[in-house]
């Protein structure tokens, strides 16, 4: 199991290196207002001036769980490189070998396979195994058997 490291905690008084609007640079400054665990005001000591913290690439809880909300889900881009459709389409007819576990794949493109059709060699695994990319699902799939 990882070792979770603990997130750093403020308090009142503490020094902490953030932004300054005024100073427009990365500046100590000495936290003078919190809520909870959330800082909400500092004071730059470059400047003397306070001002709403506005965390930077600090990590405070609040703002990880903001910053966790607000990302937008990253949807598994339909990449083209494993795209059936795409790469099947790329594939001459006589360029599909007819599948036997068998037989060597390896500098083979494409399948033919009696159950799931037309399939793209997308890795060649190891000397015995091949992964072949179908219309509805990745496989792997084996070769060179004896
Ligand atoms: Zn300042």
């Amino acid at each position: 199991m990882a070792v979770q490291e603990k997130e750093k905690t403020y308090a009142i008084g503490d020094e902490i290196f953030t932004t300054c609007g005024k100073c427009k640079s990365e500046m100590y400054h000495v936290i003078t207002a919190m809520t909870e665990d959330v800082i909400k005001k500092v004071m730059c000591k470059g400047c003397n001036s306070t001002h709403v913290y506005r965390p930077a690439k600090e990590k405070t809880a609040a703002a990880k769980k903001k910053a966790t909300t607000a990302a937008k889900p990253k949807r598994a881009t339909r990449s083209r490189k494993l795209d059936w459709n795409a790469l099947s389409a790329e594939i001459e007819d006589d360029e599909l070998k007819e599948y036997s576990m068998t037989e060597d794949f390896s500098a083979a493109r494409g399948i033919k396979h009696q159950t799931f059709g037309v399939g793209v060699i997308t890795k060649v695994l190891s000397d015995t195994q091949i992964e072949v990319l179908f219309q509805d699902s990745k496989r792997v799939l084996v070769q060179n058997y004896l």
